[in-house]
């Protein structure tokens, strides 16, 4: 499932590649994951030309002239592919772009995703990325002090409130991984039992995990806009679940969070 590194990655390869173009032509052929008719979503986009594109949290926010977004999520994994022609289309795919200059822009959920046309004016009722946190790398904003006041007061786990979208938009079940490592906590600890340094800890987990990330233009298994994969091939922690800590060379566990698995070092991250 791509998250903020892979998202980022392809925000800014769109927005390198597409800002200055204008989109002629919209076709759709699954309708469902639009959130209006396929005409009107159409009608929304043909004739504007890209503004910029950039990231939230695991949505790519596009902005079109005329004060229209096009904002999209690949949900549990997608291919969002750029094409010279039409020589290299693949095989199946649900949204397809044609720019004034020929080239073709290919999106394609693997399960399930999300296409949506938004104005400016129904952008902060849109329902789905309105409550969106901060993202951390993309947003200034997102400082420590930022951080820590998000987890002043607060309960329940640590893992629970890192994926939450609306409190740190960007992280899933991949990445959080290696930022709870990095800060030597369990996933099950609870947000009132962090000391202020263990707080700071797993800001900086959060943010050199994130970042790294970014760097390396996310996940092996994930491609980008030109259909290369990323470079991360594996983790500290993060499904090596039998090897050793490359700490303390303990065997590294996957033990089960809720709905989720995680996977921790026993010894480095006590609960
Ligand atoms: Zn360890």
């Amino acid at each position: 499932m791509p998250e903020l590194p892979e998202i980022y990655n392809l925000a800014e390869q769109m927005n390198r590649e597409l800002s200055g173009h204008t989109i002629k032509r919209v076709r759709v052929f699954q309708e469902k994951c639009l959130n209006l008719p396929a005409a009107d979503f159409s009608n929304m986009l043909v004739d504007r030309q890209l503004a910029t594109a950039t990231s939230r949290g695991k949505w790519i926010f596009t902005r079109l002239d005329g004060g229209v977004w096009f904002l999209l999520n690949l949900g549990m994994g997608g291919d969002v592919l750029l094409h010279n022609d039409d020589s290299t289309l693949p095989a199946k795919y649900q949204v397809r772009l044609d720019w004034e200059d020929g080239r073709i822009l290919t999106i394609r959920f693997w399960w399930f995703g999300y296409a949506h046309a938004v104005g400016d004016d129904g952008l902060s009722s849109h329902k789905m990325t309105a409550g969106l946190g901060l993202t951390p790398i993309r947003d200034a904003g997102f400082t420590e002090q930022h951080f820590l006041g998000l987890l002043r007061g607060r309960k329940g786990s640590v893992k629970s409130f890192l994926l939450d979208q609306d409190n740190v938009a960007g992280i899933g079940n991949v990445y959080i991984q290696d930022s709870l490592f990095r800060a030597g906590l369990h996933p099950h600890r609870k947000l009132n039992s962090l000391t202020e340094a263990e707080k700071a800890l797993l800001y900086r987990g959060i943010m050199q995990t994130l970042s790294e990330a970014v760097q390396l233009h996310g996940l092996a298994y994930e491609k980008d806009l030109y259909g290369q994969p990323g470079g991360i091939k594996e983790f500290l922690v993060g499904y090596r679940q039998g090897q050793a800590c490359p700490v303390c060379a303990a065997t590294v566990e996957k033990i089960k969070t809720g709905s989720t698995a995680s996977y921790i070092c026993p010894n480095c991250q006590k609960c």
